[in-house]
């Protein structure tokens, strides 16, 4: 057996989780490689999402979500600044417009409280003037909350890994590994042929296809990702600099119902919706990139005017598609983040929202493992 590639660490995936663990494991002083299938970094899940720095509000008090949101945010907005990454800490309204919406804001405040989350209770009118657009009975409001240009930020750490003497192979995908006494054996496909890898500790990061890889690992069938879409519609540049902050109304199941978001560069957008996939097989994937549109909107207009009326219809256009890895572990939801790591094998399960808040605490934890 010829090895092509041999190394310490290997970490799957160059989405903003792969390029921080990778980081982390090239900070130790550990030859380091990083494998993505496609021809660049972040062309899954990382660069369709909605860019927010979430505050961490959402999940329970001691879930890992929680736990890597608070410290990755606070990572994040530091390492924005450091390296020049564009970022802005527009803060966030969480509104309610009923009586049930009212006491789901009562709820939420006194669970930021417990949290540490700085967190104020705006009147109806209060928004209004902050937010001409939006009309509520009342909200919350998160002033730690941000967007963060994804592209920059996966770019620098890109940056990082390899000052640090990090390699990184673009389309080379990981077609499956093995485990000996020594480490791991790895067939990759890449554009010279397929090609055989050797590391000490093998990190997967490969998102939504990340629990299907494991099972054929670890000989078993206990993880799955099942799939659940979210949709975006952008709004026209009339709309541009109409929306300083975030706005979200009360979360809904499996998602933080269609909120409005802007960009860094002032571009507002609508979303995400949550659209079960029937779909369980990641490399069949691809066509959920892409919807009926015309079929969407009519939910989204009404979704959104209930807290923003005077929404044109004229206004939307398709953006962009996002597909969260929703975990099960032996059929049972398990709605948190796993890092599991087996004797150097460690896996990084069900990263969906608030992934990209939690990158940067989640890496350096990750690198930690020990096989
Ligand atoms: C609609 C939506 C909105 C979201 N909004 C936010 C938000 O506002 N804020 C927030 O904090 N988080 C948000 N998230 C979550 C966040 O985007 C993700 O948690 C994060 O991007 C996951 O990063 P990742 O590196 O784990 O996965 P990915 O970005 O999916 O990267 C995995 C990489 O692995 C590669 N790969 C897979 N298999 C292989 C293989 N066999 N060989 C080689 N390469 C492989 C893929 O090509 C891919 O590039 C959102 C997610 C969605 C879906």
């Amino acid at each position: 057996m010829t090895v092509d590639l041999e190394c310490d660490d290997l970490v799957i995936g160059a989405g903003v989780l792969g390029l921080a663990v990778a980081t982390e494991c090239a900070k130790q002083g550990r030859s380091t490689v990083l494998l993505e299938q496609h021809p660049q970094f972040g062309q899954e899940t990382s660069s369709r999402n909605s860019e927010v720095i979430h505050s961490g509000i959402y999940y329970p008090v001691n879930s890992r979500k929680t736990h890597y949101c608070l410290s990755g945010r606070e990572k994040l907005y530091a390492y924005c600044a450091e390296k020049n990454i564009q970022h802005v800490q527009t803060g966030k309204f969480v509104i309610a417009s009923n009586a049930d919406e009212t006491a789901y804001l009562e709820k939420l405040h006194a669970h930021a409280k417990n949290l540490g989350v700085l967190v104020e209770r705006v009147t109806g009118a209060e928004v209004q003037r902050r937010e001409p657009l939006i009309r509520c009975s009342e909200a919350l409001y998160f002033s730690r909350t941000g967007i963060v240009d994804s592209h920059q930020l996966m770019q620098s750490l890109e940056n990082d890994l390899q000052h640090l003497g990090g390699l990184v192979g673009y389309r080379h995908s990981v077609m499956g590994a093995q485990r000996d006494s020594q480490g791991f054996t790895l067939e990759v496909n890449s554009p010279d042929g397929t090609l055989l890898a050797r590391c000490q500790r093998l990190f997967n990061s490969a998102g939504l296809g990340a629990a299907a890889f494991s099972n054929a690992l670890l000989k078993t069938q206990r993880y799955e990702h099942r799939f659940c879409r979210g949709r975006y519609f952008t709004l026209s540049s009339r709309y541009e600099g109409k929306f300083h902050s975030l706005v979200y109304p009360v979360p809904q199941k499996d998602g933080l119902g269609v909120h409005v978001t802007v960009d860094c560069a002032g571009n507002a957008r609508l979303g995400p919706d949550v659209d079960w996939i029937e779909e369980r097989s990641y490399p069949a994937l691809q066509r959920f990139y892409d919807c009926d549109w015309d079929a969407v909107l009519p939910q989204f207009l009404a979704a959104v005017r209930k807290y923003c009326p005077s929404l044109e219809q004229n206004a939307l256009s398709p953006g962009l598609i996002g597909i969260r890895p929703k975990l099960f572990i032996d059929g049972e939801a398990k709605p948190d983040f796993l890092i599991e790591n087996f004797d150097g094998y460690v896996h990084l399960l069900g990263i969906e929202s608030p992934g990209l808040t939690s990158a940067l605490a989640i890496a350096p934890h990750a690198a930690s493992l020990q096989a």
